[in-house]
């Protein structure tokens, strides 16, 4: 029997044409499918951004990795600006920058979500076989016979197609039909925090702060970010709790507003003339981490990015890994001479445990940003850390680096990062209990900095002597066999696409209230995470 999900010539249905789906469309094209590509927006390239929804993100080696393969990166990356570390605002005393590589070279890169989808939406559009359509609101879908009802300005249109995909972002609505249906269990963890957008424009028609940095205020139980625009401008936003004291229902009054950055982030208000306008009439938009299952039912209807695992953004890898899911389901498809009833199962087989992966670390990551990064002990270890990643190049890499700068599957980066932390401290048990037992035998003992940690300054005892030195520990694979791309000469890497499918605070993704999908496995998981 033939399989029909193996003809090219059938049209395939992407639902949404935001980062993944657009991707998508292109690398579905270059396979020779045809592609209807649906969207329930205008054409955003045509209308003006909605207030307060910019979105700046941090692209970095998977996102542009996946472009890459496409030959979109240059494209894509036009407008992008390399931000090579974090620059802390304290609320009193020195900014302080903290590189992300070891060296200060490597970069993540601000772009526009906007921008970055009206690249590749000029991709799509121009890459044959793909025909989008605009003002295309999903709001029906039958998973046994590939029947979609859309809504659109001239009324309700039906179509069928024997593949559909839906890249229609954290609110899904295929994903609420899958559900709806009973093939697919679902749950939604909203943190209890929201995020806010304001904005410093240029002084003097320069930028106001450094270019090369993203910028954090941290403020132990909330914080602000700002990431660099090509206009010289900056895009804040706030994560803060979304009730409470502090939390983002508690300002209310222009003089309260004033009064509050004043006092908690006190060199922003001489840079943002529009603050309180701007925290004001901006909207609170919601965070979670979306997890389901199963991702695809029959090889023929199957979810991908934000519609199959969104992630909060504190690791800056939600696009990155949605990116990655295109370059994956292309390679699926290679693999199994584009037969989606094979394609897809082995794409959810093979992504799953990266992308829970990557929602844990992204969790984590808030606590990190939002608090450690003042720590004087948190700057230490990072230290420390770029330290040993200099003495022992490609043995020992920070998560960051292999999160950020490498396409190393998430899964597994959690995997060494924890196998590196133990051999650490596995040393640091051996180097201690070798000196106790001299000291009983009457032996002095030197500590000694190993090569490569010097200069880390007061590091503890136990790290400073635990570090092997780099002839101790057998050569192990370069940087290519780890998927970490060769270090880049010199200086390194360089929504506007729609309100983000998490609505408002108030209003439930998608429009509809998701009942949690009761007692599986995904509800026990998510309540732990998020205690
Ligand atoms: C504040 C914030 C900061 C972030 N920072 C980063 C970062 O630094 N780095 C990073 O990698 N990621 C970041 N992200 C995450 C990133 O924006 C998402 O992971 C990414 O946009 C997911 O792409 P997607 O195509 O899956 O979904 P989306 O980009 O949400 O696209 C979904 C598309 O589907 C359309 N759609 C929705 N419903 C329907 C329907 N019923 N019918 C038809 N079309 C529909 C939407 O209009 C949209 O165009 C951030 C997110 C937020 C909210």
């Amino acid at each position: 029997m033939t399989d029909p999900t193996t003809e090219n010539e059938q049209e395939v249905a992407v639902v949404g044409a935001g980062l993944a789906g657009c991707l998508l469309a292109c690398f579905l094209a270059r396979r020779g499918h045809r592609v209807a590509l649906y969207e329930r927006r205008p054409d955003p390239r045509t209308g003006a951004a909605e207030r307060g929804r910019s979105i700046n993100l941090a692209l970095s080696e998977r996102g542009l990795d996946a472009l890459r393969r496409i030959g979109l990166e240059e494209r894509a990356m036009a407008d992008a600006l390399p931000m090579r570390g974090r620059m802390i605002h304290p609320v009193a005393g020195p900014l302080d920058f903290q590189p992300y590589s070891r060296d200060g070279d490597r970069a993540i890169n601000s772009i526009s979500r906007a921008a970055l989808n009206d690249a590749l939406l000029d991709a799509a559009e121009s890459a044959p076989g793909v025909k989008i359509f605009f003002n295309h609101r999903l709001t029906g879908l039958d998973p046994d016979t590939g029947e979609m009802r859309h809504e659109t300005p001239e009324g309700t249109v039906r179509v069928t197609a024997p593949v559909i995909i839906g890249a229609d972002g954290a609110g899904s609505v295929v994903r609420g039909q899958l559900l709806a249906a009973g093939v697919l269990e679902e749950n939604l963890d909203f943190l209890d925090y929201g995020y806010k957008e304001l904005a410093i424009p240029a002084a003097h028609g320069d930028f106001a702060l450094d270019p090369g940095a993203l910028h954090i205020w941290p403020r132990g139980t909330s914080m602000m970010i700002a990431l660099p625009n090509p206009d010289r401008s900056f895009t804040c936003t706030l994560f803060w709790p979304a009730g409470g004291p502090a939390g983002f229902a508690s300002l209310s009054s222009p003089a309260a507003v004033e009064r509050h950055f004043r006092e908690h982030y006190p060199d922003l208000p001489p840079l943002a003339p529009a603050l309180v306008e701007d925290y004001l009439s901006n909207p609170v938009g919601r965070l979670g981490t979306v997890r389901c299952g199963p991702w695809q039912v029959n090889g023929t209807v199957a979810l991908l990015g934000d519609a199959a695992h969104a992630i909060v953004p504190f690791y800056g890898q939600g696009a990155n890994c949605a990116f990655e899911d295109v370059a994956e389901l292309d390679r699926c498809l290679a693999e199994t001479g584009d037969s989606w009833r094979l394609a897809l199962p082995l794409f959810e087989q093979r992504r799953r445990e990266n992308t829970e992966a990557i929602a844990r670390m992204a969790l984590a990551n808030f606590v990190e940003m939002r608090d450690r990064v003042a720590s004087p002990w948190f700057q230490l270890g990072r230290r420390a850390e770029h330290a040993l990643e200099r003495a022992l190049p490609g043995v020992w890499l920070s998560r960051y680096e292999l999160v950020s700068f490498s396409t190393m599957p998430y899964a597994r980066v959690a995997r060494r990062v924890r196998r590196q932390r133990l051999a650490l401290a596995g040393v640091a048990a051996a180097l201690a209990s070798v000196a106790v037992g001299r000291v009983r035998a009457g032996g002095r003992v030197v500590p000694t900095l190993p090569h490569g940690l010097k200069g880390m300054g007061g590091a503890p005892v136990a790290v400073r002597n635990a570090c092997p030195q780099p002839g101790d520990i057998p050569a192990r694979p370069a940087f290519e066999d780890l998927g970490v791309p060769p270090r880049p000469q010199g200086v390194g890497g360089g929504s506007g696409g729609g309100a983000p499918s998490f609505g408002k605070v108030g209003a439930p993704p998608g429009g509809t209230s998701r009942p949690k999908a009761g007692g599986g496995s995904w509800g026990r998981v998510r309540g732990k995470e998020n205690a």
